[in-house]
C-alpha cells in the first residue's frame, strides 16, 4: 500500500495549492509568481509541476506541498497531513492508526466539544450585548478603553453572577450534563461541596451541575484555525482568582494555548514578530491601536510549548511583560523557554578571524578539524519590550500610542537586556558590584557567536564598569577555555553558514561552465551499499530528470535516518551539514526535524522509544529507515561516522544539484525571453550553488 503521504500528492497538485494564495503564471516547465513569504516586486517564486515542487530564489525558501501549507498556514506536520488529507478526501485512520475505532470516537467527541463552546460562546457574547446584568461588564469594558468593536471582534462576552444560568441553557440546547463538565463549562455538585467555602447551598433546583464561570468577563480563546476551545474569565470587583480559565479538557491544553493567535496569525507573518503580552485585555488593546501581531500567553508562565505555536509564524519573539521584580524572573524564564523550544543551527565559525589567505593556508597544512569551529545558535531573535515601571501595556498603549509603536519597532536585544536585569541593584561604583557585574555578563558575552558583536558588547561592559577592555577580554578567553563551545544561548541567528564556510576554503576557478558540468555528472553515487546504474543516470540528466533524483535521494535520506535512530550520537556529525529542509521526502523531513527534537533536548527522554514520538502516519518511513540499515555490513564507530558525515553530504550536494538544475531551466528561459538582468541574476545564484558544491567536493575529498 502506497503511504498515506504518497497517497495525497498523487491527489493533490501542489500548483493548485500554491495557487490558492500565489498568482501563479506559466513560464515554460514552471510556474512563476510573487512569493508570499517575503516582500518582492519581481516574481522569484517558482513551482515546478515535474517535481511538485517550489522554491523561491529570493528568499531561499522551498519544498514540496506539505511544506507548503505548513509555512503558508503556519502549521505543524501532523496539522498539514490533516488538512490535506480532509482535502484529498483520504482516511487517515486507513492508515496505520492503532485504534482507528477509539481515534473516530475522540474525534466524534471533540467536535460535540467545539460546537458546545461554540454555543456558550455565543450565549455569554450576547448576554454581554443585551442583558441588563451586563451593564457593569460593559462599564468596565469601557473603562479599560475597549472599543465595542473590539468587543464584536473578540466575541467578549459576560458570566452573569447566577449558579447555573449558562448550564439550564445549554441543557435545553440538548447537551447532557457530562458534556458539560467534559467541556469545562459546569461542575457537578459533589465537586462544589468539596469546596464547602464556596456555600452552595442556595440554589439547588438546577440539576446536578453548576457553571464553571460565574461573575465574570469572558474572553474565548481560539485555536489557530478560529476555533473556541476554552474561555479565560476576569472576575469583576475583587474576587479571587482574578484570573479563571477552562480546565483542562479534550480540547484545552492549559500550558500551550496563545490567546488571540487567530487573530494575530496574518500579522505575525507580515510584521516578522510576534508580541507576547500577561493579559487578555493587552491583547485586545494592542489589536484594537494597531499592534495586530500580539497574543498573550494563557497561565503564569510561557511554556515551550506557547513558543512551539508561534515559531512556524515567526523568528522575532518579543516578550511584553510586566517590570518588576516578578516580571523579571518571568521574562528570564520566558526568554529560556523560548530559547529552547527554537531549533538550534550548527554555525561554522572560522577560527582565524576572516582572513582568507592565512585561514585557507591554516587549512591546507591541515590543521585538527580545518578551520572551522562549530558552534550552536539559537535559530531565532529573542527581545524584549521596555516598559515603564508599574504600566501595563494596555495603559502604555493608550496613554501614549506613538511611545508604545516605536518600543515595538526598537525592542531591547537579548544581550542589552541581560546587561540592565543583571546589573540591576548593583552599584557599579563599587569594585566588589563591579566584579559581581563582569561574573554576571562575561558568559553572557561569551556565548555570542558573532566577534565583531561580542567584541562590541565587551568594549560596552568595560566602560559600564571602567575596567580595562584588555583584562576582561583574558577574563574572557580564560573562561571559554574552561567551557565548551557548544550549549551556547547566543540569540544571534545566522543562517549563512553556506557562504561562511566557503569563505576558508581554496577554490579553483571559478566560471560557471565547469560547476556545471561536474554537478550534473558527478554526485549522485550510491552510499553505503545503495548504488544506481550510472549510464541510466546519464540518460536522465538530460532530461528535466528531477523526480528521478528525488527518488534517489530518498533512499539516501532512509539510509541516513535509519543510521541516526541507530546511533543517535551521530547527530552531531551531520548537523553542522544538514538541515531539514535539505530532505527531499516528507515524511524523512519530517523524521529528521522529530529527530532533532527528541534529542536536541537535555531532558531527552531516551529510555523511550523513537516511534512514539511518530505520528502513526510516518511509523511506516521509520520501519523502512530502519530495515535500510540492516542490509549493510555492520561498522564500527569511525566507521560510521565517516558512512553518516558521506551520505549528508551527498544528500546536501544532491539538494544543491537540483537548485542548480532548477536555476540552469530558468536562466535559460530568461535568456530566450530576452530578460537579461533576471538571466544575470539566476547566473550569479548558479555562481554560488556551484562555490558551494565544490566546497562539499573539497570537504569529501579531504575526508578520504
Ligand atoms: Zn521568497
Amino acid at each position: 500500500m502506497a503511504s498515506v503521504i504518497d497517497t495525497i500528492k498523487a491527489k493533490i497538485d501542489v500548483v493548485d495549492e500554491v495557487g490558492l494564495v500565489v498568482a501563479l503564471r506559466k513560464s515554460g516547465k514552471s510556474l512563476q509568481g510573487l512569493c508570499p513569504f517575503h516582500n518582492e516586486r519581481t516574481p522569484s517564486f517558482h513551482v515546478f509541476p515535474e517535481s511538485q515542487t517550489w522554491r523561491c530564489f529570493g528568499c531561499q525558501e522551498g519544498g514540496d506541498v506539505f511544506t507548503f501549507v505548513e509555512k503558508q498556514q503556519g502549521v505543524d506536520f501532523p496539522e498539514a497531513l490533516r488538512y490535506l488529507a480532509e482535502k484529498a478526501g483520504v482516511s487517515l485512520e486507513a492508515y496505520g492508526s492503532p485504534d482507528p475505532e477509539r481515534e473516530r470516537e475522540t474525534n466524534a467527541l471533540k467536535e460535540r466539544l467545539r460546537k458546545l463552546n461554540e454555543d456558550a460562546m455565543l450565549w455569554f457574547h450576547q448576554v454581554l450585548l443585551r442583558s441588563k446584568e451586563a451593564a457593569e461588564a460593559r462599564a468596565y469594558l469601557q473603562s479599560r478603553g475597549v472599543s465595542s468593536e473590539s468587543v464584536i471582534a473578540f466575541s467578549l462576552g459576560y458570566a452573569p453572577d447566577h449558579w447555573d444560568a449558562l448550564s439550564r441553557y445549554l441543557l435545553g440546547q440538548g447537551y447532557s450534563e457530562q458534556e458539560l463538565v467534559d467541556g469545562g463549562l459546569a461542575r457537578t455538585r459533589e465537586m462544589a461541596r468539596v469546596e464547602s467555602s464556596a456555600g452552595v447551598s442556595g440554589e439547588e433546583q438546577g440539576g446536578g451541575v453548576y457553571d464553571y464561570f460565574r461573575g465574570r468577563i469572558i474572553f474565548p480563546i481560539r485555536d489557530m484555525r478560529g476555533r473556541v476551545i476554552g474561555f479565560g474569565g476576569r472576575i469583576l470587583g475583587d474576587g479571587q482568582p482574578k484570573y479563571l480559565n477552562s480546565p483542562q479538557t479534550p480540547l484545552f491544553e492549559k500550558n500551550s494555548v496563545l490567546y488571540a493567535l487567530d487573530m494575530a496569525r496574518d500579522a505575525i507573518k507580515l510584521a516578522k514578530q510576534v508580541v507576547i503580552v500577561e493579559g487578555y485585555v493587552d491583547a485586545v488593546i494592542a489589536h484594537q491601536y494597531g499592534t495586530k501581531q500580539t497574543v498573550a500567553c494563557i497561565g503564569s508562565a510561557i511554556t515551550e510549548k506557547h513558543i512551539q505555536q508561534i515559531k512556524k509564524l515567526t523568528k522575532q519573539v518579543t516578550l511584553a511583560l510586566d517590570p518588576d521584580a516578578a516580571g523579571v524572573a518571568a521574562t528570564e524564564h520566558g526568554i529560556q523557554e523560548a530559547l529552547k523550544a527554537f531549533d538550534r543551527t550548527v554555525v561554522p565559525v572560522p577560527v582565524v578571524g576572516n582572513n582568507r589567505s592565512a585561514a585557507s593556508k591554516r587549512y591546507q597544512r591541515n590543521e585538527p578539524r580545518g578551520m572551522i569551529r562549530l558552534e550552536e545558535a539559537v535559530d531565532a531573535e529573542i527581545n524584549v519590550l521596555q516598559l515603564p515601571a508599574g504600566e501595563d501595556p494596555d495603559e502604555v498603549i493608550r496613554r501614549d500610542i506613538v511611545a508604545w509603536t516605536y518600543a515595538v519597532a526598537h525592542p531591547l536585544p537579548l544581550i542589552d537586556y541581560y546587561f540592565v536585569a543583571r546589573t540591576a541593584g548593583l552599584n557599579l561604583r563599587e569594585p566588589a558590584d563591579k566584579a559581581e557585574a563582569a561574573k554576571r555578563l562575561l558568559p553572557v558575552i561569551g556565548s555570542i557567536s558573532d566577534r565583531v558583536k561580542r567584541d562590541a558588547y565587551l568594549r560596552k561592559l568595560a566602560t559600564m564598569i571602567s575596567i580595562e577592555e584588555r583584562s576582561l577580554n583574558d577574563e574572557l578567553q580564560r573562561m571559554l577555555r574552561g567551557q565548551k563551545s557548544n550549549g551556547v544561548i547566543a540569540a544571534f541567528s545566522d543562517r549563512g553558514w553556506q557562504q561562511r564556510s566557503a569563505t576558508g576554503v581554496t577554490l579553483p576557478g571559478e566560471h560557471p561552465g565547469a560547476g556545471e558540468e561536474s554537478a550534473r555528472t558527478s554526485g549522485l553515487e550510491g552510499v553505503g551499499g545503495i548504488s544506481q546504474a550510472k549510464d541510466q543516470r546519464r540518460s536522465e540528466s538530460r532530461t528535466f530528470g528531477l523526480d528521478k533524483r528525488i527518488k534517489d535521494r530518498i533512499k539516501w535520506e532512509d539510509y541516513l535516518i535509519g543510521l541516526l535512530l541507530q546511533n543517535p550520537g551521530l547527530w552531531s556529525h551531520v548537523c553542522g551539514i544538514i538541515n531539514d529542509g535539505d530532505f527531499a521526502g516528507t515524511d524523512t523531513r519530517e523524521l529528521y526535524r522529530i529527530f532533532n527534537s527528541v534529542y536536541q533536548r537535555d531532558s531527552s527522554p531516551l529510555f523511550q522509544s523513537f516511534e512514539e514520538f511518530v505520528p502513526s502516519a510516518l511509523l511506516e518511513t521509520v520501519a523502512r529507515a530502519r530495515e535500510s540499515i540492516e542490509s549493510g555490513t555492520p561498522l564500527d564507530g569511525a566507521g560510521l561516522i565517516k558512512e553518516a558525515v558521506q551520505c549528508a553530504n551527498r544528500l546536501k550536494r544532491a539538494c544543491l544539484v537540483q537548485s542548480n538544475t532548477e536555476l540552469q531551466y530558468l536562466e535559460r528561459g530568461a535568456t530566450e525571453a530576452g530578460n537579461s538582468a533576471a538571466a544575470r541574476q539566476y547566473r550569479q545564484q548558479l555562481l554560488e550553488i556551484h562555490r558551494q558544491i565544490r566546497t562539499i567536493d573539497s570537504a569529501t575529498h579531504l575526508q578520504g
